[in-house]
């Protein structure tokens, strides 16, 4: 057996796990190149894992198209979780729409409003949610497990493809020749919202498209960090302090 074999053979066994001790089961689905191997994975398997996307309402025509070209591959049905419009609208009077540029506390407002939200929507009631964070794309996500308990969510959070490299991600994806983002074409290694992602050069860090004004260790989008920050000061929404917590879904 090679080594991607093996691995492949432990996220199946990772997500029967989460099937198991964890039901009901879902994948949150960012529509990045990993994510798509663990779509292939999950739909080739046959498992009993549901699986969603957040459309912040900022994502790139590429990954929209993409979206669809899932929803025609693959048998799984891709739910889409759109922000609260009262939220963003109290976030867009306050900030401006591209406000996010201002601070790092006025981006991670944005994408509380954007992703963080509609994800808590998307995991109620589900014990558990699987990721295709892999333990190499940031120094924020050097001592995430493969399976631990989410605090701020109340479920479990699997990480099966923690420990795959980038080379393997590829390699599944043109062994199974597994759709894909247009956009990891033009050095886009990373993708999340248009305006908030750019293309980096070869041999980049990874994660330095994403946020490139910010300090690298800030770089999460408020689904997987782990301090509390205040957004929406004043906006007509109720201020809201927030634990961030665990995922990279945009
Ligand atoms: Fe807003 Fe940028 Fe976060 Fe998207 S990535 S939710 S546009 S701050």
């Amino acid at each position: 057996m090679s080594a991607l074999d093996q691995k492949i053979e432990q996220v199946r066994t990772v997500l029967s796990a989460a099937i198991r001790d964890f039901p009901p089961v879902v994948f949150a689905n960012s529509l990045g190149a990993e994510d798509m191997v663990l779509t292939d994975i999950i739909a080739r398997n046959h498992l009993d894992i549901g699986m969603f996307s957040l459309d912040t309402g900022r994502l790139p025509q590429e990954t929209y198209e993409l979206m669809q070209v899932v929803r025609n591959h693959y048998a799984i049905p891709l739910q889409v979780y759109f922000p609260d419009s009262a939220l963003v609208e109290a976030y867009v009077a306050q900030h401006g729409i591209n406000g996010f540029y201002n601070s790092v506390e006025n981006r991670k407002g944005c994408c509380f409003a954007r992703k963080v939200e509609p994800l808590r929507r998307a995991l109620a009631g589900k014990g558990a949610w699987i990721t295709g964070m892999r333990r190499d794309q940031a120094v924020t996500r050097g001592t995430l497990a493969v399976s631990a308990w989410d605090t701020d969510n109340g479920l479990q959070k699997f990480n099966p493809l923690l420990d795959w490299t980038n080379k393997d991600v590829w390699a599944y994806i043109r062994r199974h020749d597994v759709p894909y983002n247009k956009l990891h074409d033009q050095f886009y290694p990373s993708l999340g919202c248009a305006p908030c992602t750019r293309s980096v050069t070869p041999g980049e860090d990874i994660r330095s498209g994403r946020w490139w004004w910010e300090d690298p260790n800030s770089k999460e989008c408020g689904l997987h960090a782990s301090r509390v920050i205040q957004i929406a000061h004043g906006t007509g929404v109720s201020a809201q302090k927030f634990t961030e917590q665990s995922t990279e879904l945009v």
